[in-house]
Protein backbone atom coordinates (compact mmCIF):
# COMPACT_ATOMS: atom_id res chain seq x y z
CA UNK A 1 0.00 0.00 0.00
CA UNK A 2 0.89 3.26 -0.56
CA UNK A 3 0.73 6.42 1.88
CA UNK A 4 0.00 9.65 -0.15
CA UNK A 5 -1.59 12.78 0.39
CA UNK A 6 -4.28 13.01 -2.45
CA UNK A 7 -6.47 16.19 -3.92
CA UNK A 8 -9.67 15.21 -5.77
CA UNK A 9 -12.55 17.50 -7.28
CA UNK A 10 -15.25 15.88 -7.04
CA UNK A 11 -17.36 18.81 -8.20
CA UNK A 12 -16.43 22.64 -7.82
CA UNK A 13 -14.90 22.09 -4.64
CA UNK A 14 -11.68 20.56 -4.29
CA UNK A 15 -10.64 18.17 -1.64
CA UNK A 16 -7.55 16.83 -0.32
CA UNK A 17 -6.78 13.85 2.28
CA UNK A 18 -3.74 11.63 3.11
CA UNK A 19 -4.74 8.35 2.73
CA UNK A 20 -3.65 4.89 1.31
CA UNK A 21 -4.04 3.63 -2.40
CA UNK A 22 -3.08 0.60 -4.09
CA UNK A 23 0.47 -0.68 -5.13
CA UNK A 24 -1.13 -0.69 -8.73
CA UNK A 25 -2.21 3.32 -8.44
CA UNK A 26 0.49 4.61 -9.80
CA UNK A 27 0.42 6.52 -13.43
CA UNK A 28 2.64 5.03 -15.80
CA UNK A 29 6.60 4.96 -16.16
CA UNK A 30 9.63 3.33 -16.31
CA UNK A 31 11.02 3.93 -13.20
CA UNK A 32 9.32 2.96 -9.48
CA UNK A 33 10.53 4.63 -6.66
CA UNK A 34 10.93 4.57 -2.84
CA UNK A 35 10.37 7.49 -1.69
CA UNK A 36 12.64 8.19 1.49
CA UNK A 37 12.24 12.61 1.76
CA UNK A 38 10.13 14.96 0.44
CA UNK A 39 9.78 18.82 0.60
CA UNK A 40 7.21 21.33 0.45
CA UNK A 41 7.59 24.12 -2.35
CA UNK A 42 5.22 27.49 -2.46
CA UNK A 43 4.09 25.46 -5.56
CA UNK A 44 2.72 22.68 -3.65
CA UNK A 45 1.28 24.51 -1.69
CA UNK A 46 -0.92 26.28 -3.92
CA UNK A 47 -1.79 22.81 -5.40
CA UNK A 48 -2.79 21.67 -1.87
CA UNK A 49 -5.08 24.83 -0.87
CA UNK A 50 -5.89 24.97 -4.66
CA UNK A 51 -5.43 28.83 -4.45
CA UNK A 52 -3.40 28.63 -7.70
CA UNK A 53 -4.37 26.32 -10.85
CA UNK A 54 -1.07 24.14 -10.30
CA UNK A 55 -3.08 20.82 -10.84
CA UNK A 56 -4.29 19.79 -14.84
CA UNK A 57 -6.06 16.92 -13.43
CA UNK A 58 -7.74 14.79 -10.14
CA UNK A 59 -7.28 12.81 -8.36
CA UNK A 60 -3.78 14.04 -8.34
CA UNK A 61 -0.74 13.98 -5.66
CA UNK A 62 0.73 16.85 -5.04
CA UNK A 63 4.94 17.00 -4.56
CA UNK A 64 6.88 18.73 -7.15
CA UNK A 65 10.25 16.73 -5.41
CA UNK A 66 11.13 13.52 -4.05
CA UNK A 67 14.21 11.81 -3.40
CA UNK A 68 14.42 8.29 -3.24
CA UNK A 69 15.19 4.62 -3.54
CA UNK A 70 14.94 3.15 -7.32
CA UNK A 71 12.91 -0.11 -7.01
CA UNK A 72 11.48 -1.24 -10.18
CA UNK A 73 13.51 0.20 -13.66
CA UNK A 74 13.17 -0.44 -17.19
CA UNK A 75 15.34 2.77 -18.25
CA UNK A 76 18.38 2.21 -19.23
CA UNK A 77 20.15 5.00 -16.85
CA UNK A 78 18.82 3.53 -13.52
CA UNK A 79 18.72 0.02 -11.74
CA UNK A 80 17.17 -0.88 -8.55
CA UNK A 81 19.21 0.57 -5.56
CA UNK A 82 19.90 3.83 -7.12
CA UNK A 83 19.63 6.96 -4.94
CA UNK A 84 18.18 9.52 -7.35
CA UNK A 85 16.39 13.00 -6.80
CA UNK A 86 13.52 14.63 -9.06
CA UNK A 87 12.71 18.25 -9.19
CA UNK A 88 10.00 19.39 -11.48
CA UNK A 89 8.77 17.86 -14.89
CA UNK A 90 5.45 18.85 -13.94
CA UNK A 91 5.45 16.21 -11.07
CA UNK A 92 2.66 16.96 -8.76
CA UNK A 93 1.19 19.17 -11.66
CA UNK A 94 0.32 16.32 -14.33
CA UNK A 95 1.88 13.60 -13.21
CA UNK A 96 1.55 12.29 -9.65
CA UNK A 97 4.01 13.34 -6.92
CA UNK A 98 6.37 13.42 -4.17
CA UNK A 99 3.99 13.78 -1.13
CA UNK A 100 3.75 10.07 -0.92
CA UNK A 101 5.66 7.05 -0.51
CA UNK A 102 6.02 5.70 -3.95
CA UNK A 103 6.40 7.20 -7.45
CA UNK A 104 6.62 6.22 -10.65
CA UNK A 105 7.97 8.59 -13.17
CA UNK A 106 9.68 8.73 -16.08
CA UNK A 107 13.37 7.55 -15.87
CA UNK A 108 14.69 11.15 -18.31
CA UNK A 109 13.09 12.91 -15.33
CA UNK A 110 15.48 11.68 -12.56
CA UNK A 111 18.75 12.96 -11.46
CA UNK A 112 21.04 10.70 -9.26
CA UNK A 113 21.93 11.46 -6.15
CA UNK A 114 24.86 14.08 -5.45
CA UNK A 115 27.38 11.54 -3.41
CA UNK A 116 27.75 13.53 -0.80
CA UNK A 117 24.02 14.73 -0.02
CA UNK A 118 22.21 12.80 1.61
CA UNK A 119 18.25 12.46 0.72
CA UNK A 120 17.39 14.92 3.67
CA UNK A 121 20.19 17.45 2.13
CA UNK A 122 18.40 17.37 -1.37
CA UNK A 123 15.58 17.89 -0.51
CA UNK A 124 15.75 21.14 2.26
CA UNK A 125 17.59 22.17 -1.56
CA UNK A 126 15.06 21.19 -3.09
CA UNK A 127 12.92 22.82 -6.12
CA UNK A 128 13.67 26.21 -4.30
CA UNK A 129 17.16 25.78 -4.14
CA UNK A 130 17.99 24.22 -6.90
CA UNK A 131 16.28 27.79 -8.60
CA UNK A 132 18.43 29.20 -6.23
CA UNK A 133 21.11 28.13 -8.15
CA UNK A 134 19.33 28.60 -11.37
CA UNK A 135 19.28 32.53 -10.87
CA UNK A 136 22.74 32.35 -9.26
CA UNK A 137 24.29 30.82 -12.60
CA UNK A 138 21.94 32.85 -14.52
CA UNK A 139 23.52 35.94 -13.06
CA UNK A 140 27.11 34.60 -13.57
CA UNK A 141 26.43 33.92 -17.22
CA UNK A 142 25.54 37.10 -17.71
CA UNK A 143 28.81 38.46 -16.34
CA UNK A 144 27.67 40.04 -12.53
CA UNK A 145 30.74 39.50 -10.46
CA UNK A 146 31.09 40.25 -6.68
CA UNK A 147 32.66 43.38 -7.34
CA UNK A 148 30.04 44.38 -9.67
CA UNK A 149 28.30 45.56 -6.50
CA UNK A 150 25.23 43.99 -4.23
CA UNK A 151 23.00 41.54 -5.30
CA UNK A 152 19.56 41.86 -3.79
CA UNK A 153 17.58 39.36 -2.92
CA UNK A 154 13.63 39.54 -2.67
CA UNK A 155 11.53 37.11 -0.37
CA UNK A 156 15.01 36.22 1.27
CA UNK A 157 13.26 34.50 4.14
CA UNK A 158 11.63 32.22 2.08
CA UNK A 159 13.00 28.91 0.28
CA UNK A 160 14.71 29.97 -2.66
CA UNK A 161 15.81 33.63 -0.98
CA UNK A 162 17.36 31.89 1.88
CA UNK A 163 19.32 29.47 -0.75
CA UNK A 164 20.05 32.41 -2.94
CA UNK A 165 21.15 34.53 -0.03
CA UNK A 166 23.88 31.37 0.81
CA UNK A 167 25.08 30.78 -1.92
CA UNK A 168 25.74 34.57 -3.24
CA UNK A 169 27.41 35.72 0.18
CA UNK A 170 29.53 31.89 0.36
CA UNK A 171 30.64 33.12 -3.60
CA UNK A 172 31.79 36.60 -2.42
CA UNK A 173 28.57 39.16 -3.14
CA UNK A 174 27.33 41.07 -0.89
CA UNK A 175 23.64 39.99 -0.48
CA UNK A 176 20.88 43.07 0.59
CA UNK A 177 18.05 40.93 1.88
CA UNK A 178 14.29 41.93 1.42
CA UNK A 179 11.84 40.53 3.68
CA UNK A 180 8.59 41.22 4.85
CA UNK A 181 9.94 40.08 8.20
CA UNK A 182 12.01 42.32 9.85
CA UNK A 183 12.40 40.12 12.94
CA UNK A 184 14.18 37.76 10.38
CA UNK A 185 17.14 39.92 9.96
CA UNK A 186 19.59 37.79 12.46
CA UNK A 187 19.13 34.76 10.69
CA UNK A 188 19.10 36.81 7.16
CA UNK A 189 22.18 38.09 8.59
CA UNK A 190 23.53 34.47 9.69
CA UNK A 191 23.02 33.41 6.12
CA UNK A 192 25.40 35.97 4.71
CA UNK A 193 23.43 39.27 3.80
CA UNK A 194 25.24 42.49 4.47
CA UNK A 195 22.24 44.80 4.29
CA UNK A 196 18.62 43.90 5.26
CA UNK A 197 15.29 45.97 3.07
CA UNK A 198 12.75 46.35 4.50
CA UNK A 199 10.03 44.94 1.61
CA UNK A 200 7.34 47.84 2.67
CA UNK A 201 10.12 49.72 0.58
CA UNK A 202 9.47 47.81 -2.86
CA UNK A 203 5.69 47.27 -2.11
CA UNK A 204 4.46 50.50 -3.52
CA UNK A 205 4.91 51.98 -7.07
CA UNK A 206 7.60 53.78 -7.62
CA UNK A 207 9.42 56.19 -10.32
CA UNK A 208 10.17 54.37 -13.82
CA UNK A 209 13.84 55.39 -12.94
CA UNK A 210 15.54 55.25 -9.24
CA UNK A 211 18.65 55.89 -7.61
CA UNK A 212 21.00 52.97 -8.87
CA UNK A 213 21.71 50.55 -6.32
CA UNK A 214 22.27 47.03 -7.16
CA UNK A 215 24.49 45.21 -10.20
CA UNK A 216 22.11 42.21 -9.79
CA UNK A 217 19.06 40.91 -8.04
CA UNK A 218 17.64 37.16 -7.79
CA UNK A 219 13.55 38.00 -7.40
CA UNK A 220 10.91 35.99 -6.07
CA UNK A 221 8.10 38.48 -6.07
CA UNK A 222 7.29 39.64 -8.89
CA UNK A 223 4.76 42.67 -9.61
CA UNK A 224 5.32 45.48 -7.71
CA UNK A 225 8.67 44.73 -5.92
CA UNK A 226 9.67 43.15 -9.48
CA UNK A 227 9.01 46.41 -11.38
CA UNK A 228 10.89 48.88 -8.68
CA UNK A 229 14.09 46.22 -8.66
CA UNK A 230 14.34 46.67 -11.92
CA UNK A 231 13.97 50.60 -11.76
CA UNK A 232 16.95 50.37 -8.99
CA UNK A 233 19.63 48.01 -11.25
CA UNK A 234 22.80 49.90 -11.79
CA UNK A 235 23.72 50.64 -15.56
CA UNK A 236 23.76 47.21 -17.13
CA UNK A 237 22.25 45.57 -13.91
CA UNK A 238 21.21 41.87 -14.22
CA UNK A 239 17.74 40.41 -13.11
CA UNK A 240 16.88 36.91 -12.57
CA UNK A 241 12.66 36.22 -12.04
CA UNK A 242 11.53 33.29 -10.75
CA UNK A 243 8.66 33.72 -8.74
CA UNK A 244 4.89 35.45 -8.35
CA UNK A 245 4.78 35.96 -4.43
CA UNK A 246 3.71 39.28 -4.89
CA UNK A 247 1.68 38.50 -8.17
CA UNK A 248 1.98 37.43 -11.47
CA UNK A 249 1.97 41.12 -12.93
CA UNK A 250 4.57 43.21 -13.98
CA UNK A 251 3.34 47.06 -13.76
CA UNK A 252 6.91 48.21 -14.71
CA UNK A 253 8.31 50.69 -17.32
CA UNK A 254 10.90 50.03 -20.25
CA UNK A 255 13.19 52.78 -18.75
CA UNK A 256 15.63 50.73 -17.08
CA UNK A 257 16.14 48.65 -20.51
CA UNK A 258 16.91 51.29 -23.37
CA UNK A 259 18.42 53.51 -20.70
CA UNK A 260 20.75 51.70 -18.27
CA UNK A 261 20.84 48.06 -20.34
CA UNK A 262 19.33 46.43 -17.35
CA UNK A 263 18.83 43.07 -18.40
CA UNK A 264 15.64 40.86 -17.06
CA UNK A 265 16.26 36.97 -17.44
CA UNK A 266 13.24 34.55 -17.26
CA UNK A 267 13.76 31.72 -14.86
CA UNK A 268 11.96 27.86 -14.76
CA UNK A 269 13.37 25.06 -12.94
CA UNK A 270 10.29 22.31 -14.31
CA UNK A 271 11.21 22.26 -18.07
CA UNK A 272 15.06 22.90 -17.49
CA UNK A 273 16.77 21.00 -19.46
CA UNK A 274 18.85 18.14 -17.83
CA UNK A 275 21.90 19.30 -18.62
CA UNK A 276 21.90 22.64 -17.04
CA UNK A 277 20.15 20.89 -13.85
CA UNK A 278 22.86 18.28 -13.71
CA UNK A 279 25.18 21.30 -13.46
CA UNK A 280 23.32 23.04 -10.86
CA UNK A 281 22.82 20.10 -8.69
CA UNK A 282 26.79 19.54 -9.00
CA UNK A 283 27.52 23.03 -7.96
CA UNK A 284 24.53 22.86 -4.44
CA UNK A 285 26.46 19.86 -4.11
CA UNK A 286 29.90 21.35 -4.14
CA UNK A 287 29.34 24.78 -2.78
CA UNK A 288 26.32 25.57 -0.32
CA UNK A 289 27.32 25.55 3.10
CA UNK A 290 25.59 22.26 4.63
CA UNK A 291 25.54 24.32 8.61
CA UNK A 292 23.75 27.01 6.74
CA UNK A 293 21.40 24.62 5.07
CA UNK A 294 20.12 22.51 8.32
CA UNK A 295 19.69 25.94 10.25
CA UNK A 296 17.20 26.91 7.41
CA UNK A 297 15.63 23.51 7.27
CA UNK A 298 12.06 22.44 9.39
CA UNK A 299 11.05 18.90 8.99
CA UNK A 300 7.32 18.07 9.00
CA UNK A 301 5.65 14.54 9.00
CA UNK A 302 3.42 13.92 6.17
CA UNK A 303 0.74 13.84 8.41
CA UNK A 304 1.29 17.61 8.96
CA UNK A 305 1.83 18.36 5.40
CA UNK A 306 -1.95 19.44 4.87
CA UNK A 307 -2.09 21.88 7.73
CA UNK A 308 1.25 23.70 7.08
CA UNK A 309 0.54 24.65 3.20
CA UNK A 310 -1.43 27.71 3.92
CA UNK A 311 1.39 29.39 5.92
CA UNK A 312 3.14 29.59 2.37
CA UNK A 313 0.90 31.76 0.99
CA UNK A 314 0.51 33.81 4.43
CA UNK A 315 4.68 34.49 3.99
CA UNK A 316 4.59 32.18 7.48
CA UNK A 317 7.38 29.87 6.22
CA UNK A 318 10.76 30.45 6.97
CA UNK A 319 13.60 28.82 4.78
CA UNK A 320 12.66 25.24 3.90
CA UNK A 321 10.39 22.23 4.93
CA UNK A 322 11.18 18.91 4.33
CA UNK A 323 8.88 15.63 4.87
CA UNK A 324 10.71 12.38 6.20
CA UNK A 325 8.23 9.88 4.17
CA UNK A 326 10.68 6.49 5.26
CA UNK A 327 14.29 8.61 5.67
CA UNK A 328 16.41 5.06 6.37
CA UNK A 329 15.76 4.87 2.68
CA UNK A 330 17.93 7.31 0.85
P1 LIG B 1 8.39 30.63 0.07
O1 LIG B 1 6.97 30.70 0.49
O2 LIG B 1 9.33 29.77 0.81
O3 LIG B 1 9.03 32.10 0.02
C1 LIG B 1 8.37 33.18 -0.57
C2 LIG B 1 8.77 34.42 0.18
O4 LIG B 1 8.33 35.56 -0.55
C3 LIG B 1 8.11 34.57 1.54
O5 LIG B 1 8.75 33.82 2.53
C4 LIG B 1 8.26 36.06 1.78
O6 LIG B 1 9.59 36.30 2.21
C5 LIG B 1 8.11 36.63 0.36
N1 LIG B 1 6.77 37.16 0.11
C6 LIG B 1 5.58 36.66 0.52
N2 LIG B 1 4.58 37.45 0.14
C7 LIG B 1 5.14 38.48 -0.53
C8 LIG B 1 4.63 39.65 -1.15
N3 LIG B 1 3.31 39.90 -1.17
N4 LIG B 1 5.50 40.50 -1.71
C9 LIG B 1 6.83 40.25 -1.70
N5 LIG B 1 7.38 39.17 -1.13
C10 LIG B 1 6.54 38.30 -0.54
O7 LIG B 1 8.35 30.20 -1.48
P2 LIG B 1 9.55 29.67 -2.39
O8 LIG B 1 10.80 30.34 -1.98
O9 LIG B 1 9.48 28.20 -2.47
O10 LIG B 1 9.11 30.24 -3.81
C11 LIG B 1 9.17 31.64 -4.03
C12 LIG B 1 8.53 31.98 -5.37
O11 LIG B 1 9.31 31.42 -6.40
C13 LIG B 1 7.12 31.43 -5.53
O12 LIG B 1 6.35 32.35 -6.26
C14 LIG B 1 7.34 30.17 -6.35
O13 LIG B 1 6.21 29.82 -7.09
C15 LIG B 1 8.50 30.61 -7.23
N6 LIG B 1 9.30 29.50 -7.73
C16 LIG B 1 9.52 29.45 -9.07
C17 LIG B 1 10.30 28.48 -9.61
C18 LIG B 1 10.59 28.51 -11.06
O14 LIG B 1 10.96 27.47 -11.63
N7 LIG B 1 10.47 29.66 -11.71
C19 LIG B 1 10.83 27.39 -8.78
C20 LIG B 1 10.64 27.60 -7.35
C21 LIG B 1 9.87 28.61 -6.86
P3 LIG B 1 9.91 37.48 3.25
O15 LIG B 1 9.03 37.25 4.43
O16 LIG B 1 11.36 37.33 3.54
O17 LIG B 1 9.59 38.76 2.53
Amino acid sequence: MIDAILIEKPDDQQTVKLTTLEDNALPEGDVRVDIAWSSLNYKDALAITGAGPVVRHFPMVPGIDFAGLVTESAHPDFKPGDKVILNGWGVGEKHWGGLASQARVNGDWLVPLPANLTGRQAMAIGTAGYTAMLCVLALEKQGVTPDAGEIVVTGAAGGVGSVAVSLLANRGYAVAAVTGRMAEAPYLKSLGASTIIDRAELSTPGKPLARERWAGAVDVAGCTVLANVLAAMQYQGVVTACGLAAGMDLPASVAPFILRGVTLVGIDSVMCPKPRRLAAWQQLAAELDLTQLNAMTTEIPLDQVIETAPKFLKGQIRGRVVVPVAPAKA
